[in-house]
């Protein structure tokens, strides 16, 4: 029972926003004048097929491990659960007295039809659920074009979004939080890391999940390589970009801080084409704001009838890295490694599934979903439409990326091949990036055998590119669909 003078406690509904710094329903929460209750619901049922994969869970156990020593830091402490979250959080709602729930709003739709089952299930317990904007820059309910209706080209959208930036600066972390102490589910019990094998070394190498790495990360890329970041960011083989996506689609980092943080950097090329990346996550959540079929469905509804291939021997070897394209295998390597690739070799192994193999998106979308730590529904649906060309503000579909040229000019001392696919460590870089066209006295030199110690393209390059055209060419006579206009 709450003494008549002690108002009652808040709920804290942590979700993809595991950070206590710019966090606006966290400060709603304080506001409230009561305890804060802060929990973390792992609702794999509400996310269905959309649930972490298995790269995300594993950051996912960090994460949590990450708040909940910040949470304590100021006196508090995170309560863990497992199951449908509005039945956790009306039994929760019940139990402490709370008559608000504080949480930031979400754009998966998922995660919107959850917000609705939570505030009906909330509102027979009389209690509020209120939800903030903590997740992205811009309102995507209210940001319109001049006719009303949603953004779906980047560019007016991206002018329309720096007008309308949430306001304010961003809030600072609180110094202590009151917390009674509750009975919740251990860390380890919700299953989130790898058992056997474990494959997670690489990703332990490679990243220090939760707040305080996604702060450093930032720091070290404003200090090291903003400046260059206009030209390095397509280069694979530098530490160019600033690595921040798992912790964005974490929310450990609030994009309000990193904008406001870039604001105090001299302006220049490297600050503005970053910015203009930041706007490429508010358009995707945008348009699957807008268009909540985007991870299943093309924007361009004809492309669902293009002469999409069935080819699990194909898919498997993109998937293991086992293409015999020296730059497809490296990124697909990469990502298995570490739970990342570079954005410029994603968008060149999308282009080899999705078109010289005629593989359907979604199935790259999904293999990317299980293995990138980043995953991100809105981000990685739009990007996957993106290069297939079947999205809004798409790819023309008949640019088809030449993964050898892409290659030479991205990784021109091959030194990202090289990390990656080691076998062809020994061959010189004048051949590194089409192993199958070196000379067989070189191949020897270098200890290839193609076939035995690296695979054969699995695709002959120029006759996938003809049947993705013709493939291309027939859903259009079809159709009579218009070729996809150009970014
Ligand atoms: P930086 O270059 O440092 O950019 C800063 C931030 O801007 C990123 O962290 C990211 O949040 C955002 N950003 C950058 N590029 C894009 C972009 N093209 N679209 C949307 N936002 C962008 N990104 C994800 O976060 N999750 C995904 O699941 C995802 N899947 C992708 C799938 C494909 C096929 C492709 C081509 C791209 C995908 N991307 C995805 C976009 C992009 O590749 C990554 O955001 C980027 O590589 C992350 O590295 P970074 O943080 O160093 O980026």
């Amino acid at each position: 029972m709450n003494d008549r003078m002690t108002p009652p406690p808040s709920l804290l509904w942590f979700r993809a926003d595991l950070r206590l710094d710019d966090h606006p329903a966290l400060h709603a929460a304080l506001a409230g004048g009561g305890a804060v209750i802060p929990v973390f619901i792992l609702d794999d049922e509400a996310a269905g097929s959309w649930a972490p994969g298995g790269a995300a869970r594993w950051w996912l156990h960090h994460s949590l491990a990450a708040l909940d020593a910040h949470l304590r830091a100021r006196g508090s402490q995170l309560l863990l659960r497992r199951g449908r979250a509005e039945t956790i959080l009306a039994e929760l709602a019940c139990q402490t007295g709370a008559r608000a729930v504080q949480a930031s709003r979400a754009t998966a739709p998922w995660a919107r039809r959850q917000e609705s089952r939570v505030q009906a299930a909330l509102q027979a317990a009389g209690t509020a659920l209120h939800l903030h904007d903590g997740t992205l820059l811009h309102d995507p309910a209210t940001l319109r074009t001049g006719a009303g209706g949603p953004y779906v080209v980047y560019t007016p959208f991206s002018r329309a979004a720096r007008q309308a930036l949430i306001p304010g600066d961003p809030l600072p972390a609180p110094a202590k939080i009151s917390s009674p102490a509750l009975h919740g589910t251990a860390l380890g019990a919700l299953k989130l890391l790898p058992t056997r094998p474990d494959w997670a070394s690489g990703l332990r190498a490679a990243w220090t999940p939760g707040a305080a790495g996604a702060l450093q990360r930032l720091t070290d890329f404003l200090d090291a390589a903003l400046d260059r970041y206009a030209g390095a960011r397509d280069r694979p083989d530098i530490d160019g970009t600033s690595m921040l996506s798992p912790h964005l689609a974490w929310g450990e980092i609030s994009p309000r801080r990193i904008w406001h943080a870039l604001a105090c950097q001299p302006a220049g090329q490297g600050a503005e084409k970053f910015a203009a990346e930041l706007l490429w996550r508010e358009f995707s959540h945008h348009l699957l704001w807008h268009s909540p079929h985007m991870p299943n469905q093309p924007l361009r509804p004809h492309f669902a009838r293009l002469g999409w291939r069935d080819d699990p021997a194909s898919r498997a070897a993109w998937q293991r890295g086992c293409t015999g394209i020296p730059i497809v295998d490296a990124g697909m390597r990469q990502l298995w490694q570490t739970g990342w690739m570079h954005n410029r070799v994603r968008m060149i192994v999308a282009s080899l599934l999705t078109k010289h193999l005629l593989i359907p998106w979604q199935q790259g979308e999904a293999w990317f979903w299980d293995t990138l730590v980043d995953a991100d529904l809105a981000n990685n649906a739009a990007s996957w439409q993106w290069v297939a060309g079947c999205g809004a503000d798409a790819a023309p579909f008949f640019r088809i990326f030449n993964p050898v040229l892409q290659g030479a000019k991205f990784d021109p001392d091959g030194a990202y091949v090289r990390r990656y696919v080691p076998e062809l460590g020994k061959l010189p870089t004048a051949h590194l990036h089409a192993p199958w066209l070196a000379p067989p006295a070189i191949l020897a030199a270098a200890s290839i055998r193609l076939g035995a110690t690296y695979p054969h393209p699995i695709v002959d390059l120029a006759a996938g590119r003809a049947r993705a055209l013709a493939a291309y060419a027939d859903i259009g006579a079809r159709t009579g669909a218009a070729p996809a206009a150009g970014k």
